[in-house]
């Protein structure tokens, strides 16, 4: 398991405890957009998920300080919301590559098709058209993220 991975599981974790004994409130994907846009991070590179999550909830906070977000969901509402961009920074592992799902924004994979020269088509790798993940025969595991906010 990677660390990123492992941090995410932690994190899963607390979120199942703290929700069993209700301390906690999920800010809806509209709100954490919306505590984005209004930190005015627009342009501004954040070189890790865990200080742009730390950020954004500070942020969230002040409004209501229930609020939990993971950096999973924080990464994934920001990508499909078209404010963020990513920088991946993966290593390569043992073990099976995804082939359907982005591990990063969950969008669905294309295939990387190379042509041979008699025409055949062979499946080399997997990309993501929405944040540009992509794994070849080895499988790519993302260990850290750097986000560049774009303008909303
Ligand atoms: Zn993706």
């Amino acid at each position: 398991m990677t660390e990123a991975e492992s941090t995410e599981e932690n994190e899963k974790q607390g979120e199942k405890k703290a929700r069993r004994e209700k301390k906690y409130a999920l800010p809806s994907r509209d709100t954490i957009v919306e505590a984005a846009v209004n930190l005015y991070l627009s342009g501004r590179t954040v070189d890790s998920q865990e200080k742009l999550r730390k950020l954004i909830l500070g942020k969230l906070q002040r409004d209501n300080n229930l609020y939990r977000l993971s950096g999973k969901r924080l990464r994934k509402v920001l990508i499909k919301a078209g404010i963020a961009k990513v920088q991946i920074v993966a290593r390569e592992s043992e073990g099976k590559r995804p082939y359907f799902l982005c591990p990063v924004c969950d969008a669905r994979l294309t295939k990387i098709v190379n042509q041979t020269l008699n025409g055949t088509e062979v499946v080399i790798g997997y990309k993501c058209p929405t944040c540009g993940y992509w794994t070849h025969r080895k499988k790519r595991v993302p260990v850290r993220y750097i986000f560049t906010l774009s303008k909303t």
